[in-house]
């Protein structure tokens, strides 16, 4: 392997990115680094810089679909402990990028902090969520967020605050190379409360996934008001088929993958449903999964 400067100890090449993506399939990484801590995270990004190696992050997978055979880049998953920790000061709950999700909303049910409920089933991680404004159609973690630490391409640690955030449906303004922590600004309730709401979205949330939700992905986001499964619905594509991949009998807006299925039928059957439901409704849904 190329010599990466003392940082050899973090860096794998050729790693097969299967077993971090959602779907279990998809290509390899031609890097792959697992830093352990800030300093070695920042500088490995100089480093990629000054070679002139792109960086891609990679959460838990849940909304990315690896096609690329080679994916010639940098991939840095941030599942160190020093990336995961999250602490609460009064009612303010500091989350790493790494941490996953649940364990942001377990803290807040156990500190009897709410807010953050409506999130409960969402897979992935803080920074994911934070990245792709993660919820459902009425509540998102935006509206709850109050600062981010980042890193810049340039390797520099920034905090962005008050007009510097912006969310909006499924997107946010985090522009910078890493998500390195959220601070979420909650309401001090009762906690047997708080945990019998995230119970509570949980078991919703999980009625409205298909099935043994690991091996699918959610592929659009909705449009004007109108859900993306409707419109998938009324164009005629109800558990349509490509290969191993289909949609889910329970939302047409999530793609299955048969266990063992390649990658390559799970991207045709994502084209193909956007291609028909353009041509049936002048729809142009926009991928809500990004496909590297
Ligand atoms: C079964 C299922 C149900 C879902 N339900 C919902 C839902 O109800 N609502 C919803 O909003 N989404 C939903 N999703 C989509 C997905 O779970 C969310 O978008 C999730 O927040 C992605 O988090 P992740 O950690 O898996 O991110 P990944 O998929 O790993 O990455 C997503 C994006 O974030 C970037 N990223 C990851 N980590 C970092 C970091 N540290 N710094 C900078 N960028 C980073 C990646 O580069 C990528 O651009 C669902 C997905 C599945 C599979």
């Amino acid at each position: 392997m190329e010599d990466f400067n003392g940082l050899e100890h973090i860096v794998r090449d050729q790693e097969p990115l299967a077993p971090y993506s959602w779907l279990r399939t998809g290509g390899i990484a031609r890097y792959f680094a697992e830093p352990t801590t800030e300093n070695e995270l920042v500088s490995l990004v100089s480093l990629c810089k000054s070679r002139d190696l792109s960086v891609k992050l990679l959460g838990g997978g849940s909304n990315i679909l690896v096609a690329s055979e080679v994916v010639d880049a940098m991939v840095v998953h941030l599942s160190a402990a020093a990336f995961t920790e999250i602490s609460v000061e009064g009612n303010r709950v500091t989350a790493s990028g790494g941490a996953k999700l649940v364990q942001l909303l377990s803290t807040a049910a156990r500190e009897g902090l709410s807010g953050l409920e409506s999130l409960a089933g969402i897979p992935g991680t803080v920074a994911g969520a934070l990245k792709t404004n993660a919820g459902t159609h009425n509540d998102d973690i935006g509206q709850w967020t109050r600062a981010v630490k980042v890193l810049t391409r340039d390797g520099d640690v920034l905090v962005r605050d008050g007009d510097q955030l912006r969310f909006a449906y499924r997107e946010s303004s985090l522009n910078e190379l890493v998500i390195l922590e959220g601070v979420f600004e909650l309401k001090t309730i009762d906690s047997i409360e708080v945990t019998k709401r995230t119970q509570t979205q949980w078991i919703l949330k999980k009625a409205q996934q298909p099935r043994g939700a690991s091996g699918t992905i959610c592929m659009f986001r909705d449009h004007g008001g109108v859900t993306a499964e409707s419109l998938i619905e009324s164009s005629g594509l109800k558990g349509a088929t490509i290969g191993a991949a289909s949609l889910c009998d329970a939302c047409s807006n999530y793609l299955e993958l048969k266990e063992g299925g390649s990658v390559d039928s799970a991207v045709s059957l994502l084209n193909h449903v956007q291609a028909e439901v353009e041509a049936q409704t002048g729809v142009a849904l926009v991928r809500q999964v990004e496909v590297w």
